[in-house]
């Protein structure tokens, strides 16, 4: 008997590009996608680290987490970085991105987070390509929790770099993920001593022993339960409508938003706009510990996506990880009504 997992007939090269065309549709890019064989971090410091090096001046965007960790790989790179670190309550906008300009205009290198699920918020990269474009600086974006949730759009807003994963919003795996690369930024990379080559790592290698070769023959086997994953969840989100995807995660952000109030806490991003799609954070106003709140309405209802905020904000944040398959106004109420289980 074969096995589902198991027993399966190779994944060839033109399967792999077929995967890679819908991608790009996905992000409606004429861009080369290329797919990485492995978790989002991948091409996140693979940009990084074919782009940038001493000669670098570097705009970091902080509105989380994962900025934190682009400044540290930017400065491992050898360059200069210039952090902009904007409260987790809020979005950065295109006017602090236009006043780092002002001060520094040797920035040639912008690194952003879209939408960050650890922190709830996202930011309006329409608005800031526009600033990045007119300084021609190159653009990197990290849009995995972003995609599916909300439009993300590389060729529209001057992205170079845009790196996704499936595992959010896109409801699917966690093992590969894609980046779109510009010509810029391939010629940045090629003029690049320091860019990883016959590595991992490398953007090049992909650059030159597929894309350039007109992707016939693969440089490694694929990992392919995670590419025939991502298939799937391409062809469920065509036959579900884009669209309708993002209005069901927009709808259970709402949702968690509005409800909030009735269970005692309030909606820590604070502007509706700053507001990621993908996922909620609720501020925990009156003493209690979020993640002793967390723990107790986990045990009121082991079902419902509920997290406590990452390290220091363990103590004040409530994530509703409403993304994926979790993306209903359900599972939001649902969310809220064991966090007012827990709070009683
Ligand atoms: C989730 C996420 C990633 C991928 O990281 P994992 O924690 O491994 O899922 C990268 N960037 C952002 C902004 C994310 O939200």
């Amino acid at each position: 008997m074969t096995h589902p997992f198991l027993d399966l007939a190779p994944l060839g090269a033109a399967r792999f590009a077929s995967i890679e065309d819908r991608v790009a549709r996905l992000l409606d890019t004429r861009q080369d996608v290329v797919i990485m064989q492995g978790e989002a971090l991948l091409p996140l410091e693979g940009a990084i680290r074919g782009t940038t090096g001493p000669g670098t001046t570097a705009l970091n965007v902080i509105t989380g987490p994962y900025g934190q960790t682009f400044g540290d790989w930017l400065r491992d790179c050898g360059a200069t970085v210039i952090d902009l670190a904007v409260p987790f309550h809020t979005a950065v906008t295109a006017a602090q991105v236009r006043e780092a300009f002002a001060r520094h205009p040797e920035i040639d290198f912008v690194s952003l987070v879209h939408a960050e699920a650890a922190t709830g918020n996202t930011n309006p990269v329409a608005e800031i390509g526009e600033v990045v474009r007119e300084q021609g600086a190159l653009f990197y974006l990290d849009a995995v929790a972003s995609v599916g949730a909300e439009p993300v759009l590389p060729d529209a807003w001057g992205v170079d770099l845009c790196v996704i994963g499936a595992q959010k919003a896109m409801g699917g795996p966690a093992g590969v993920s894609a980046v779109s690369v510009s010509e810029r930024a391939w010629a940045r990379m090629a003029a690049n001593p320091r860019a990883p080559r016959r590595s991992y790592l490398s953007l090049l290698d992909w650059k030159e022993r597929w894309v350039d070769a007109g992707r016939k023959a693969l440089l490694h086997a694929p990992a392919q339960l995670e590419m025939l994953a991502l298939e799937a969840c391409l062809e469920r989100i065509e036959a579900q409508g884009l669209d309708s995807v993002m209005a069901r995660h927009r709808a259970a952000a709402l949702a968690v938003r509005e409800g909030a109030a009735a269970v005692g806490l309030e909606p820590y991003v604070r502007e509706l706009r700053d507001a990621a799609p993908v996922a909620t954070t609720l501020r925990v106003t009156d003493g209690r510990h979020a993640a002793e709140l967390v723990a107790r309405a986990l045990a009121a209802d082991p079902g419902v996506p509920l997290a406590a905020g990452g390290g220091a904000l363990a103590a004040e944040m409530i994530r509703v990880n409403h993304y994926g398959a979790d993306a209903s106004v359900e599972t939001a109420r649902r969310s809220l009504a064991a966090l007012d289980a827990a709070a009683r």
